[in-house]
């Protein structure tokens, strides 16, 4: 769940994910993918009959989501991915930072339908806010976009979806994977009995889209949602065909539970059920935050204790530990700053220092394929070096000299 303000401190006038009150005095918005925490205040203005003070910059599957669902909101800018496209500032105000030269490129970040990264650039800075993803490394490799950040040019600060920063998360089956499991699972329980069905229980009301979409597309019927759930997915375009809120125009797989935790796995009273012997009743959770330690080889779905044909099934559309740690690792970042906070203090410290182990591996490697006529020393808030954008070969030497002595104090220090 995204604990991010909107703001970025490197770029003025601008907010990212979220669009209260506060963020009003900003003068161009940006929207990551239209999942709530991350449309936090769009409600709100839509009620009131109002629209953002700026454009609001989005990828083309969620400027059609925003069109249908906050009409009021108008100004929309679809990025496509890949192309660097100039900010434009709503409002021409006495500041200088809105008369800067401001881009953006979307770059696609796999979590859901629509959902992409925001790569920022105005004169020399360089910041990507990456949203929720789930990125293998394979993705990261192939995106252009990114590949200049891996080979010379330094990315000055990375806002990075930090949900799955823990050593306790370090591997996901891939969603592809996941998937198959599901589809397995529901397939032989649905061939056993033809009164049988498959109930999903995530453990939350939104996030399983590219879930429902295979689902439907390989069994061939719609899948029966609640209500509630289908107003969420109404939006996004072409959706109407893998699910409806009418049972009776569906099949045999239902997500129409409500979010009730992990107790009442069987209960069934607020589903279209309610009439069914319990014993055609197969329950799979696709669930992420359970699957602790899991290793890769290691089988990614297991029985429910206590609980007659009942599966948690690994399922993830945030990155893992080593795909995180992939990303910082190759783009090799000034600053990282972190999205997606834990409300306890220890918890979070924890997660700076596990942030801290990852740069560090490359914090003090020396910098490859620099560019010597425009290197420049940057001692960031973590304490490490990087080389980038220096003005003459003095400063270079000075840079080189500052560079062996921290190396000492860091060798003494360890
Ligand atoms: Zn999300
Ligand atoms: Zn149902």
């Amino acid at each position: 769940m995204s604990t991010f303000s909107g703001f970025l401190d490197e770029i003025e006038n601008v907010s990212v994910d979220r669009f209260t009150e506060a963020n009003f005095r900003s003068r161009a918005f940006f929207l990551s993918h239209c999942h709530m925490d991350h449309m936090v205040g769009l409600n709100e203005i839509n009620s009131l009959n109002q629209s953002l003070p700026g454009p609001l910059y989005l990828s083309e599957i969620s400027k059609v989501i925003i069109q249908r669902r906050y009409p009021t909101i108008t100004n929309l800018i679809a990025l496509k991915t890949g192309e660097t496209t100039p900010i434009l500032f709503g409002i021409s105000i006495c500041d200088s930072s809105v008369t800067k030269k401001t881009s953006v490129t979307a770059i696609p970040a796999g979590h859901c339908p629509g959902s992409v990264m925001f790569l920022f650039e105005q004169d020399n800075k360089k910041i990507l806010y990456t949203g929720d993803f789930r990125l293998y490394r394979n993705d990261i490799e192939t995106m252009i976009a990114l590949k200049k950040f891996h080979e010379k040019i330094n990315l000055d600060c990375l806002y990075l979806d930090s949900t799955f920063l823990s050593l306790d998360y370090r591997n996901f089956p891939r969603q592809r994977d996941s998937v198959n499991t599901i589809i397995d699972l529901t397939e032989n329980w649905l061939d056993a009995h033809p009164k049988n069905v498959v109930l999903l229980r995530p453990p939350a009301n939104y996030g399983y889209e590219f879930l429902l979409v295979e689902l439907s597309q390989y069994f061939k019927f719609k899948i029966h949602v609640a209500k509630s759930t289908y107003n969420d997915y109404l939006y996004i375009p072409e959706f109407d065909s893998y699910i409806s809120s009418n049972p009776y125009y569906c099949g045999r797989i239902h997500l129409c539970s409500p979010d009730d935790g992990n107790t009442e796995w069987k209960s069934k009273t607020s589903t279209c059920l309610s009439k069914l012997d319990e014993r055609h009743i197969c329950i799979i959770r696709p669930t992420a935050m359970k699957w602790k330690n899991l290793n890769e080889d290691e089988k990614h779905y297991e029985d429910v204790v206590g609980v007659a044909n009942a599966f948690s099934v690994c399922y993830s559309n945030h990155s893992s530990y080593d795909e995180i740690k992939f990303l910082i690792q190759y783009l090799r970042p000034t600053t990282v700053k972190l999205n997606v906070l834990p409300n306890q203090i220890c918890q979070r410290n924890e997660m700076y220092s596990i942030l801290d182990d990852i740069t560090k591996e490359y914090k003090v490697e020396q910098p490859q394929d620099v560019d010597m006529a425009n290197e420049k020393l940057v001692n960031t808030k973590y304490n490490f070096l990087k080389m980038t954008s220096f003005t003459n070969k003095r400063s270079m030497s000075i840079a080189k000299d500052d560079i062996s002595q921290l190396k000492i104090k860091r060798r003494r220090k360890f």
